[in-house]
């Protein structure tokens, strides 16, 4: 096995805004860690900076209006259109540099696949910036300015591959949906708290795809306070048998870790017991995987998160757990003992019973009237 962490001081070295959610400094909290504990000094692994998407390889996907109005404003220049394309709100401010430091954190995604598909075996590449699945094509939105997964996505499609993509992230993916709902070489599941509950309000079960891209197109809407047990039912019983039976040439998955008990901005009960699972099972079915970061706005939580992912894929055990305290002293974002695991939530009770059937209920809908039409069976 190959593997690539995509990184430089550079790409995780920018702000939104100061008080902004969005912290890409969670990259090198995540650097830190994988050193710390020892998760990154292997023979088969090799961190790789990114580099910007080149302009054509960008317009796979964006407008070129979109790309101008995005280049402009990081200059300063402000016009009407600006706010037409989604710049200038909370939730995407206008930064210094906009352009190239999204251009940047977007591109390791790229970088990434490059290399996973060069490598001649089994690959993984982790792009800790990247996952960025709100924006669209002539717009941002949701934190998202360059739309990373559609571009490498529709470059994918352009050479002919076929790929499968997962977003654990608790949003759904509108961005990576709207980008290859007709198209059936691309495999688009979205776990997410539902759109009932939280933007970007949409992503229910019925959205299955378009056209020839009928069923290629998975929303697993989930209801607020789904546990580590039900997002686990949820995965198990839907993305493993959907991915092995569309059988794609590469993975890409968006590991967003805004899915935790304590992200302020979610509603979510899962600990990152279940996140080890999940990327130990992506791990196993995906010969060719690029993972990338995603949401996480508890900034510690994000970091150790990741970390566990990381090693789950590559295979490490992590033999130091305590590696974090020096003399007693937390010198991490570790909990208490030292380890980089959660300790586990079980929702009980109503709410939980409640879940329970809301959970079963999307999983027979997409078992239905889905999976017949990709092939898999649930
Ligand atoms: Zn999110």
């Amino acid at each position: 096995m190959d593997s690539f962490f995509i990184y430089s001081d550079e790409s995780s070295h920018f702000e939104y805004s100061p008080d902004h959610p969005f912290r890409p400094e969670r990259a090198l909290n995540l650097k830190n860690l994988l050193e710390q504990y020892d998760l990154i000094n292997k023979s088969w692994i090799k961190v790789v900076p990114p580099e910007p998407i080149p302009e054509e390889i960008l317009l796979l996907f964006h407008t070129k209006n979109y790309l101008k109005v995005l280049k402009s404003a990081s200059k300063g220049e402000i016009t009407e259109e600006t706010l037409r394309a989604g710049l200038g709100t909370s939730d995407n401010p206008i930064f210094k540099d906009m352009f190239n430091k999204s251009n940047l954190a977007s591109g390791g995604t790229l970088v990434g696949t490059r290399l996973v598909l060069e490598a001649s075996d089994r690959a993984f590449a982790f792009n800790p910036t990247g996952g960025f699945h709100h924006a669209y094509p002539d717009h941002a939105e949701g934190f998202c300015y360059i739309n990373d997964i559609a571009v490498v996505g529709k470059m994918l499609r352009r050479d002919g591959l076929r790929f499968a993509y997962i977003d654990i992230d608790a949003h759904h993916g509108n961005g990576v949906e709207a980008a290859f709902e007709e198209d059936n070489g691309a495999l688009v599941i979205s776990m997410h708290q539902t759109g009932k509950t939280i933007y970007p309000w949409g992503g229910f079960e019925d959205n299955i795809g378009k056209g020839v891209g009928e069923g290629y197109n998975i929303n697993i809407p989930l209801p607020p306070q789904t546990d580590d047990e039900l997002f686990l039912k949820a995965f198990f019983e839907i993305v493993t048998p959907a991915v092995e039976a569309f059988a794609p040439d590469i993975v890409l998955a968006e590991m967003g870790t805004d899915t935790m008990a304590n992200d302020p901005l979610t509603n979510m009960a899962l600990t990152n017991n279940s996140f080890e699972m999940m990327a130990l099972e992506i791990g196993k079915f995906s010969k060719k995987l690029v993972g990338m970061g995603g949401g996480g706005y508890n900034i510690d939580n994000a970091s150790r998160s990741w970390a566990v992912a990381w090693a789950a894929i590559n295979g490490i055990k992590m033999e130091n757990p305590y590696a974090g305290i020096l003399g007693g002293v937390m010198v991490g974002p570790e909990i208490e003992g030292g380890t980089l695991l959660d300790n586990p939530i079980y929702i009980t009770g109503p709410t939980k019973e409640k879940n329970e059937k809301e959970v079963d209920r999307v999983i027979k809908y997409i078992h239905d009237v889905g999976f017949p039409k990709i092939g898999a069976v649930g």
